[in-house]
C-alpha cells in the first residue's frame, strides 16, 4: 500500500541519515584523534610454521574515541583514507611500529620483523619514501626488518608515483607484501609486475580448508605459486590446530591468526616475547 511504501521510504531515509551522521562524526573525531592520543598500535604474532616460533608481528591500529568509544579499523580506516587523514595516521603507525620493534630486536629477537599496512592514499604522499628512510636511519633499523603490506587497491590506482615508491622502497631492502591475496581480480598480473617479497593468503580461504576440498586446493596452489616465484607465503586467520596441520602439510612458510595470538598492545606482546625467549 501507499502507507507501507511511505514507511519503507522513511525507514531507508532515516537509516541513511544515521549512516551519514555517524560518518561525519567519525570524520570530525578522527581529525583530533592523533592530538588526543587516542590511537594505539597493537601487534599480532607472525609465526614460522615449521618451528612454531614467533618471527615478527603485524602492526594493527586501534582507536578508542572519547565520544564514540572503540571504533573498528574496518570502519575508520576507509574514512581516514577518503579524507587524507591516513597520511598522518599512517606515519604514526610506522613510527610506533619501528620504535617498538627496534627495542624487541635489541632485547629479544635480533631478526624480529614488523609488518605495517599502507593504504593507497599514503602513496600519494611525495615524502613517504623519505619518511621511511629517515625513520629507519633514526633507529638504525635494517630495511629488511620492515614489511609493507599493500592490497591490490594500491596498485589499481595506476599512479606512476606508486610504482616509483614501491621500487625505491624495494631497492632500499624494505619487504613488500601482497595482502588479502586471492580476494581481488588482478592479483596474478600484479604479482608479475611488482617487486613482492611476501604473499598473504586471505583468511577467507583459510577459514574452511578443513571442510572444503576446493578451498584447500586453492590455498595449496597459492602456496606453490608464491614459492615458485620466490616469495614467502603467510596464511592469515589461522584459528584451529587442524588448519595449522593442513598448512604444515602444504609447506606454507608462515602463519598468523588467533591460534597463535590475537593482536595485543606492545607491553603485552613483549611479555610473550620474554617468556618465549626463556624457553
Ligand atoms: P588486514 O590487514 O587484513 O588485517 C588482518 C585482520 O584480521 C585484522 O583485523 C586482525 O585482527 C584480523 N585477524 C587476525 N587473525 C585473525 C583470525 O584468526 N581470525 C579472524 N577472524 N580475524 C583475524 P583488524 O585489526 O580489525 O583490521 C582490519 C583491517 O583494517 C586490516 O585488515 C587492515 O586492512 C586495516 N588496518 C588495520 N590497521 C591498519 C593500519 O595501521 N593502517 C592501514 N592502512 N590499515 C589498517
Ligand atoms: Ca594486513
Ligand atoms: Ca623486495
Ligand atoms: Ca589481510
Amino acid at each position: 500500500s501507499k502507507e507501507q511504501g511511505r514507511n519503507t521510504y522513511n525507514f531507508y531515509t532515516q537509516k541513511m541519515n544515521e549512516d551519514v551522521a555517524r560518518r561525519l562524526l567519525i570524520e570530525e573525531q578522527l581529525r583530533a584523534a592523533l592530538e588526543k592520543n587516542e590511537f594505539q598500535v597493537y601487534f599480532q604474532p607472525v609465526v614460522d610454521l615449521k618451528r612454531r616460533e614467533v618471527i615478527g608481528a603485524e602492526a594493527l591500529l586501534r582507536w578508542n574515541n572519547d565520544v564514540l568509544g572503540p571504533v573498528a579499523p574496518d570502519e575508520f580506516i576507509p574514512i581516514a583514507e577518503q579524507t587524507g587523514l591516513i597520511v598522518a595516521i599512517g606515519r604514526y603507525v610506522l613510527e610506533q611500529a619501528v620504535t617498538v620493534a627496534a627495542g624487541w630486536r635489541n632485547e629479544f629477537l635480533p631478526s624480529f620483523r614488523v609488518a605495517v599496512n599502507i593504504s593507497p592514499r599514503q602513496f600519494r604522499d611525495v615524502s613517504l619514501v623519505t619518511f621511511i628512510r629517515e625513520l629507519l636511519e633514526r633507529f638504525d633499523f635494517p630495511a629488511s626488518g620492515v614489511e609493507l603490506e599493500i592490497t591490490e587497491g594500491v596498485l589499481m590506482t595506476g599512479h606512476a608515483m606508486v610504482d616509483v615508491a614501491l621500487l625505491d622502497l624495494s631497492n632500499m631492502g624494505v619487504g613488500i607484501s601482497m595482502d588479502d591475496f586471492g580476494t581481488g581480480y588482478s592479483s596474478l598480473s600484479y604479482l608479475r609486475s611488482y617487486p613482492f617479497d611476501t604473499l598473504k593468503v586471505d583468511k577467507s580461504f583459510i577459514n574452511d580448508i578443513t571442510l572444503d576440498q576446493a578451498d584447500l586446493q586453492l590455498v595449496s596452489a597459492a602456496i606453490a605459486m608464491g614459492q615458485g616465484l620466490g616469495l614467502k607465503v603467510i596464511a592469515e586467520g589461522v584459528e584451529t590446530e587442524e588448519q595449522y596441520q593442513l598448512l604444515l602439510e602444504q609447506q606454507c612458510d608462515y602463519a598468523q591468526g588467533y591460534l597463535f595470538g590475537r593482536p595485543v598492545p606492545a607491553d603485552e606482546f613483549e611479555k610473550m616475547l620474554m617468556t618465549g625467549s626463556k624457553q
